[in-house]
């Protein structure tokens, strides 16, 4: 993500090596949501304030929609 300057913050996102074994699918939309929570710094997106609708809603804003879980 890119840096905020001086004051900012910047993020690190960590993936489960797991996710080589899902689809690409939800490969995609699990990275999707991922860099939207570093994208909302783990916040709510417009009237949304869960963090988590946020995520993915933004995901599905980026083309990522929200896939069933594939794992346990
Ligand atoms: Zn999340």
């Amino acid at each position: 993500m890119p840096l905020l300057g001086p004051s900012g913050t910047s993020r690190c996102i960590v993936l489960k090596p797991r996710l080589e074994q899902c689809s690409h699918e939800f490969s995609c939309y699990i990275i999707a949501h991922e860099f939207a929570h570093a994208h909302l710094h783990n916040g709510g997106w417009g009237e949304i304030t869960d963090r988590e609708d946020a995520a993915d809603a933004l995901a599905q804003h980026w083309g990522f929609p929200k896939q069933p879980f594939e794992w346990s």
